[in-house]
């Protein structure tokens, strides 16, 4: 891990020191090697070539004898140079994320990755077809797993192993995090689907986001906010106040706080309560993702980024709790994989419209609704509504709307 924390280091370096140098420098701290170099008949040097060392190559083990050891995997250097390339890549496409940082030692997150061999030999011994079996990286059993250089560690499988034959091992991350835990993750690879279309349903649902609720859906269902954090706030706190107190106790002894083990003792618990969060939040968000893709053949929600409620602190903090961006892309994620379809929608105007008569609160001398008004009559057409769920009618009917219209065949057809 610190080797890899290293490697993606030193590449960063490289890039920002070749933009800062200039190129005569550059030539002296990585001279053009020798066989580069073209000659005349003579065995004059006719042109230095402008090749030079890039990326790995730079950082040799003549300069860092210790990258030699034969406790690295080897693997581990080319998967931090893709995990660097896709740094620079997530910033030059998403222009939210900010240039590749230097990683530091004391992130609460340590991680290496690296890769699974096949050699024709071992897999035609041990089945004929790869698996997750006969590998570089196996499997024992259901509860060891070999990795190159560390050996047999014991796991617990967190779900079933995939029991289709086909399915091999292509990329494994290994992860340390504050709280202790270690993690190992597997990318697998098959040529066939994971999941599987499901059957049509014939049943189509508009989602509304709302503070009041985690979410209200177009056949009325209200799903309650669920807020870990309250639910914790006390235990956090005292164990954060401990934390302060063992960091201030520290100061003033001149002690490090790296080495005060009561203070590391704290930290370690103080992240466990975070990490139960995190995973009470994930495991809810994934749960009622599913059960609105599996049950529906189409899903619409609104689209968070055009809602003015980012522009009100007090919503956009409870949007931060509740986690609705990440829902939403579990969403999106989600849909293709069982065949089903998700649509974000402009919700402008979906809560102040009347989904039965189409009036607008707000227009002909009427007041518009406000965030208190949960329950209201239309004006016009005399239907009463529940705000949330008139909303998400409301945005079933847009998302079939655009479903229908030029865009969305445009989009498809190109
Ligand atoms: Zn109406």
């Amino acid at each position: 891990m610190n080797a890899s924390r290293f490697i993606y280091n030193q590449l960063l370096a490289h890039s920002r020191t070749d933009s800062l140098i200039i190129k005569n420098k550059l030539d002296q701290q990585f001279p053009i090697p020798e066989q580069y170099w073209r000659y005349n008949k003579k065995g004059q040097v006719i042109k230095k070539s402008t090749k030079r060392p890039t990326g790995l190559d730079r950082i040799t083990t003549k300069q860092y004898p210790w990258l030699g050891d034969e406790d690295l995997d080897s693997d581990m250097f080319t998967n931090m140079k893709v995990h660097y390339q896709n740094a620079w890549n997530m910033f030059r496409k998403v222009h939210s994320a900010g240039i590749p940082k230097f990683k530091r030692k004391d992130r609460p997150v340590q991680s290496y990755s690296t890769s699974s061999h096949y050699s024709t030999k071992t897999v035609k011994n041990n089945g004929g077809v790869f698996s997750l079996y006969n590998g570089s990286i196996k499997f024992l059993d259901g509860s060891h797993i070999q990795l190159p250089k560390v050996g047999r560690i014991k796991v617990k499988l967190h779900r079933a192993l995939p029991t289709n034959r086909l399915v091999r091992i292509a990329t494994i991350t290994i992860k340390h995090y504050a709280t202790g835990d270690w993690t190992v993750s597997l990318l697998l690879k098959s040529d066939k689907p994971f999941h599987q279309a499901l059957p049509k349903t014939h049943q189509t649902v508009g989602i509304d986001l709302n503070t009041d609720n985690f979410l209200t859906t177009s056949e009325a269902a209200v799903t309650a906010n669920p807020r870990y954090y309250c639910t914790i706030k006390k235990r956090l706190a005292k164990a954060q106040r401990v934390l302060s107190r063992r960091e201030r106790r520290a100061k003033k002894e001149h002690r490090s706080l790296r080495k005060s083990r009561n203070y590391q003792k704290q930290r370690g618990l103080v992240a466990k309560i975070h990490a139960q969060v995190r995973c009470q939040r994930q495991n809810f968000l994934h749960g009622r993702a599913t059960t609105l893709i599996k049950n529906h053949d189409l899903v619409v929600a609104e689209n968070l980024k055009s809602k003015n409620m980012l522009r009100n602190h007090a919503l956009a903090m409870s949007i931060s709790d509740v986690g609705w961006r990440t829902f939403l892309s579990m969403l999106e994620d989600k849909a293709p994989l069982y065949g089903r379809l998700f649509v974000e929608v402009n919700p402008a105007y979906t809560t102040q419209t009347c989904h039965d008569c189409g009036f607008v609160m707000g227009s002909a001398d009427t007041k518009r609704l406000t965030l208190r008004d949960r329950e209201w009559t239309c004006p016009a057409c005399h239907v009463h509504h529940i705000r949330d769920h008139n909303a998400a009618q409301n945005i079933l009917t847009k998302g079939q709307q655009w479903l229908q219209s030029g865009k969305y065949l445009a989009a498809i057809y190109g």
